[in-house]
């Protein structure tokens, strides 16, 4: 079994619950478990501006499918909330990237690990961070010291994690 981390987007159609949806459908993934999911994160877009804020989040695997295996599985559920392919960046009902798969470094045409976005997006980061803090990134080095040079900017927690779960303020 290999401990896996996911990043999770969403910016359209509720993106709340797009997000705690799919919690439960990686949990539910064959051969594994969900380990942990961070707090939800409001983030401001990336690429085209004309689109709504994003929330996002991490989710930690434990998992005994081969990367090209959970890959597939990831775009399954991107597919079954409808997620349509348009503009690159532009919004989404809900995105799945692979962000680390053990200490393995990938470099595949249709699967680059780890992340190549990973080091520099403050969304990424921040809640890989929560859930992980001493984490090293295969080939980039301590997760603390790429947090310690990324901006947090206008990232925001608007629902905490509590047991492992985000968790809407009563
Ligand atoms: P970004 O990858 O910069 O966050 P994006 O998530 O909007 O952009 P997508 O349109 O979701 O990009 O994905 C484009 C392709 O990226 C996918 O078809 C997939 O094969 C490839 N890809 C490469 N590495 C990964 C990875 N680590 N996780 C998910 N997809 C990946
Ligand atoms: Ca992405
Ligand atoms: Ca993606």
């Amino acid at each position: 079994m290999v401990t896996a981390y996911i990043g999770l987007g969403s910016n359209l159609a509720d993106p709340r619950s797009q997000l705690l949806t799919a919690f439960d459908e990686l949990a539910r993934l064959a051969n594994g478990r969900l380990l942990a999911a961070s707090s939800l994160y409001r983030s401001a877009p990336l690429g085209p501006a004309e689109q709504p804020d994003y929330l996002n989040a991490v989710a930690a695997l434990e998992t005994g499918l081969a990367p090209l295996a959970l890959l597939a599985e990831l775009q399954a559920i991107e597919a079954a909330h409808q997620r349509v392919r348009g503009e690159r960046w532009g919004p989404r009902t809900l995105d799945l990237d692979l962000l680390l798969y053990g200490d393995q470094r990938l470099d595949l045409p249709t699967l680059k690990v780890p992340h190549p976005g990973l080091y520099e997006r403050n969304f990424v980061l921040y809640p890989l961070a929560e859930i992980a803090p001493g984490l090293a990134i295969p080939g980039l080095g301590a997760l603390g010291e790429l947090l310690a040079r990324c901006e947090r900017g206008s990232l925001a927690v608007v629902e905490k994690a509590i047991h492992g779960r985000p968790h809407a303020p009563d």
